[in-house]
């Protein structure tokens, strides 16, 4: 489906008209050329807003990777290592509320679209774990702004009722505001990076959407 403006992509610097994604579609949300969704571009943006954090000597780990931040990434540094939990799909199999890796073994870890299928205070735990003092994970997650609290529940067990309740088959909860707290709370300094104009229009990003740049304690 075609998209409706012009629009600019941030991690291939493509510029024309989009494609619509998803069901009903969101139109502008995948760039022709690269394939990024409206969140590789926020999280390249940022990049690209921030070049101090992917130099050559920054080692980089990225759960359930996705291809295009996965060469955006690669290009620009020189160690770079996928991982997730299912073999066959990343460099490395890692289990993320149990990483088999060294305390302090990374730089930066990206991990998008994980926290809401497993034990968050356990990923989030083990996340800090492995980050070396002052490293970052950048993290994006659904969560709903309005609620002040998560909503879980535990009477919500098939998949037809997680993806009633929680928005797809395997998603275990959905994250509200105190997403923040939850993050926090694992021993990360917190700061966010929210899709707003003029990028919202230009790149089409998502309104509002949110990466947390989660830093561990130097
Ligand atoms: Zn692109």
């Amino acid at each position: 489906m075609e998209g409706v403006f012009p629009r600019e992509c941030c991690l291939c610097g493509f510029k024309g008209t989009f494609r619509g994604f998803c069901h009903p579609p969101r139109y502008d949300a995948r760039c022709p050329q690269c394939n990024s969704l409206e969140r590789h571009r926020l999280l390249a943006l940022w990049l690209n807003n921030n070049p101090s954090i992917l130099e050559s000597n920054t080692s980089v780990l990225h759960f359930a990777p996705e291809e295009v931040i996965k060469q955006f990434v690669q290009r620009r540094t020189h160690y770079y290592k996928s991982a997730d939990l299912e073999p066959g799909r990343a460099d490395l199999v890692l289990n993320i509320e149990r990483i088999d890796l060294p305390d302090a073994s990374f730089d930066v870890i990206i991990c998008f679209d994980v926290l809401e299928h497993v034990d968050d205070r356990k990923a989030l735990g083990e996340l800090l774990r492995v980050l070396r003092p002052g490293g970052l994970a950048l993290l994006r997650t659904p969560f709903v702004e309005a609620w002040s609290k998560t909503y879980e529940n535990p009477a919500i067990q098939t998949p037809a009722d997680r993806f009633l309740h929680f928005g797809q088959e395997d998603h275990v909860r959905y994250f509200g505001a105190d997403v923040r707290d939850r993050i926090r709370s694992a021993g990360f300094q917190l700061e966010e990076f929210v899709a707003t104009e003029p990028n919202v229009s230009s790149y089409g990003l998502l309104r509002g959407e949110t990466i947390f740049i989660a830093r561990r304690p130097a």
